[in-house]
């Protein structure tokens, strides 16, 4: 490694002026800074430096989680750099030691180096995920032709006949509020009718106190006053509503599954380009990746949706709520099954598909364990 000639001006590029090929190939971090060939204790040389490596020993065993400092001149820092000076032997340094040795060059070659690394973590991420893409095409192309996507498309076809488009459209409506689903009692409203009667002139009330109920109404009517009974309405709790990814037939897992396994191919494709990757565009397309992936995931999780919307309790829960409904026919529900009798007394049911069951998304685990690094850091 040649050093770069010693800087008038303190502007370090020995690391920006590296190649991709260089950066993939290059090791960042050391556990045995010690080890390192020219690793001196002696005082460094003025002039020309690099920071050539990070190092963080905490939890290396024994006295040896520290390293020795050439400021400090004792083993005083978990974390620090090796930095290769002029004459072109190596000292380990803590940050703020090498500041202290070097001034603000040593924060510019620090700066060189951080920005490096992170270079470095993309591109072999980038190497990584492009590496792991069959994992994916072949857990996609399994997943597209599990059998729980056809099966999701007619229970939602059935389930969506059977409810029909207006009871569909409130359960919307619920799902938005999200406050499950409720039924409104009405009740008489003590407090509004305690208010009103206070406002009568004490004329009116002495008449009215000798008055039967018909008579009563006839009085109130004929001196323009308010009804005596006010009712208001109190909100009560059914049950909560589920599986509502059943009901929105416009949006079939299958056909968005096959979407974004198309929308992931372009994507990893573009990872593939040979250009030269800057660290903003490669932590785009890796971001978008990850959105991609967890977008597949969400479609997996809504094939979830009939085992919830046909659980026997959530089904009850359903049919009870019809009955508060004004344009609601009535609905029967069994276990795992609800519908109607039609005009010609046949019964029109919606149901569980037997042994029905949601894909493994066991792939998209296996993918992120071969693009994540086993150190477990987000490169
Ligand atoms: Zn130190």
């Amino acid at each position: 490694m040649a050093l770069p000639a010693p800087a008038h001006a303190h502007r370090n590029t020995y690391w920006r002026d590296r190649t991709e090929k260089e950066l993939l190939k290059q090791e960042f971090t050391t556990s045995e800074p010690e080890l390192l060939a020219g690793m001196s204790e002696a005082a460094p040389p003025q002039g020309a430096i690099i920071v050539e490596f990070k190092y963080d020993l905490k939890g290396r065993k024994g006295t040896k989680s520290k390293a020795r400092c050439v400021h400090c001149k004792f083993p005083n820092h978990y974390k620090g750099f090796v930095i290769k000076v002029s004459d072109g032997t190596r000292r380990m340094v803590g940050k703020d030691c090498g500041r202290k040795l070097y001034g603000a060059h040593f924060t510019d070659s620090m700066l060189d180096f951080d920005a490096a690394y992170k270079h470095a973590k993309l591109l072999k991420r980038r190497q990584r995920l492009i590496e792991a893409e069959p994992i994916l095409t072949a857990g996609l192309a399994r997943l597209s032709t599990h059998r729980s996507l056809a099966q999701f498309a007619s229970m939602a076809s059935r389930v969506r006949s059977v409810l029909g488009r207006q009871l569909i459209a409130t359960l919307d409506g619920v799902a938005k509020r999200g406050d499950g689903l409720t039924y409104e009692e009405k009740v008489r409203d003590l407090a509004a009718e305690e208010r009103a009667s206070e406002n009568l002139s004490p004329e009116h009330v002495a008449a009215m106190s000798k008055l039967n109920r018909a008579d009563l109404k006839r009085y109130r009517k004929r001196h323009g006053l308010p009804d005596a009974e006010r009712y208001t309405y109190i909100k009560r709790p059914i049950g909560p509503l589920r599986g509502i990814d059943l009901l929105h037939a416009q949006f079939m897992p299958a056909d968005r599954l096959e979407q974004l396994a198309k929308e992931l191919r372009n994507s990893i494709g573009a990872l593939r380009l040979d250009q030269k990757w800057g660290k903003t565009s490669l932590a785009l397309a890796s971001k978008q990746l990850s959105e991609l992936i967890g977008q597949i995931e969400r479609q997996v999780e809504k094939l979830r949706a009939p085992i919830e919307f046909f659980d026997h309790a959530h089904l009850k829960a359903i049919c009870a709520w019809v009955q508060h409904q004004p344009t609601g026919s009535p609905l029967e529900c069994g276990v795992g099954w609800i519908g109607y009798l039609n005009e010609y007394d046949e019964p029109v049911h919606a149901q569980l598909v037997a042994g029905y069951e949601v894909p493994s998304t066991e792939f998209i685990a296996a993918f992120w364990a071969a693009v994540e690094q086993p150190d477990g850091e987000a490169a």
